[in-house]
């Protein structure tokens, strides 16, 4: 008897495979990151009505037959209609951005705890939210932290003493160093920037104009973790440079792009220069969830079981040295 699964799953991406069947990535809530071939998808568009496409969230039914390397999807129906991710060049490159990162960055048949929920969160925060660059930040913090590789950022990888001032960052090391640490000739920051990256990665993405950034704060932060996601992951993501176009022409100080916001217009008309230490925006708060969907963005930062905010601190794969 071939073995079979019925699961959650959200499709990464899928492909044509000869004259009728498709193949079929997916992360899936019980197997993890998942390869599945679907039977006659391009012959009868019945067998898979629809839902076999970018985004999609299904309930799903596969079946792993004996003498093939590779799952087929036996059956799979829409769990849950996300819309609003194709409304915008952002919110789709974002999205795309993230089954990247999940496609890639997961192992194949590694189901790592609460994936899946956070994953189906950050559809449904994608899907009433306009994206800029502290979001996609965050967004990376937020998954990396979820697969193990979440920076220490209060306390010194070093010597344990709380980060205060001007500190340094080292990847290889995993995290923030204190003054006294950080080898001669590190660049330094400010320890306030790390900090606001930590709350940030415990607080939902919706809030994260709470986190006090500017845009300068957001440059540094970033270039940080990009250094840290090259350090420990290793691969250049192919949507990288995509979003980072679409994302560099979004203004901070609203949810539309440059030069569509009431403040963006009234600075251009005036020519002042944009001030520096210009905040992230609160975003309006989003419409409460509809009755019976899960609440993927409780009140508190840190509520329980907000599958957006890891509660634990998971084990860091990093090597102390010395
Ligand atoms: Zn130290």
């Amino acid at each position: 008897m071939p073995r079979e699964y019925r699961t959650r799953a959200l499709v990464l991406r899928s492909s044509d495979w000869g004259e009728s069947d498709r193949i079929v990535h997916l992360y899936t809530e019980e197997l993890g990151r998942v390869s599945a071939i679907a039977k006659g998808a391009l012959r009868s568009r019945r067998r898979f009505p629809g839902v076999l496409e970018l985004f999609s969230l299904l309930d799903a039914r596969l079946v792993d037959p004996p003498r093939s390397s590779m799952l087929r999807l036996e059956a799979a129906r829409l769990s849950r209609p996300i819309e609003g991710l194709t409304d915008s060049l952002a919110r789709f490159a974002v999205g795309c951005h993230f089954l990247e990162l999940l496609d890639r960055i997961t192992g194949e048949g590694e189901a790592h705890p609460g994936m899946f929920p956070f994953a189906r969160g950050v559809l449904e925060v994608l899907s009433r939210e306009e994206p800029d660059r502290l979001f996609a930040l965050l967004l990376l913090a937020k998954t990396l932290a979820r697969l193990g590789y979440r920076p220490q950022l209060s306390a010194c990888v070093e010597c344990g003493a709380p980060l205060r001032g001007r500190v340094g960052f080292a990847p290889a090391q995993g995290g923030g160093l204190c003054p006294r640490c950080a080898p001669e000739g590190t660049a330094l920051l400010s320890a306030r920037v790390l900090d606001a990256l930590e709350r940030g990665i415990r607080t939902p993405l919706s809030r994260r104009g709470e986190l006090g950034l500017s845009r300068q704060d957001v440059d540094r932060v970033e270039r940080e973790m990009l250094g840290f996601f090259r350090f420990h992951i290793g691969i250049e993501l192919r949507s990288a440079e995509f979003l980072r176009g679409i994302l560099a022409s979004r203004q901070l100080d609203g949810p539309l792009g440059r030069g569509d916001t009431p403040r963006a217009r009234a600075k251009d008309a005036s020519g002042d220069p944009e001030p520096d230490g210009l905040r992230y925006s609160a975003p309006a708060r989003p419409p409460a969830p509809e009755p019976g969907q899960e609440a993927v963005e409780l009140g508190e930062s840190q509520a329980p079981g907000d599958p957006e905010c890891p509660e634990d601190r998971p084990q860091t794969p990093f090597p102390r040295s010395g």
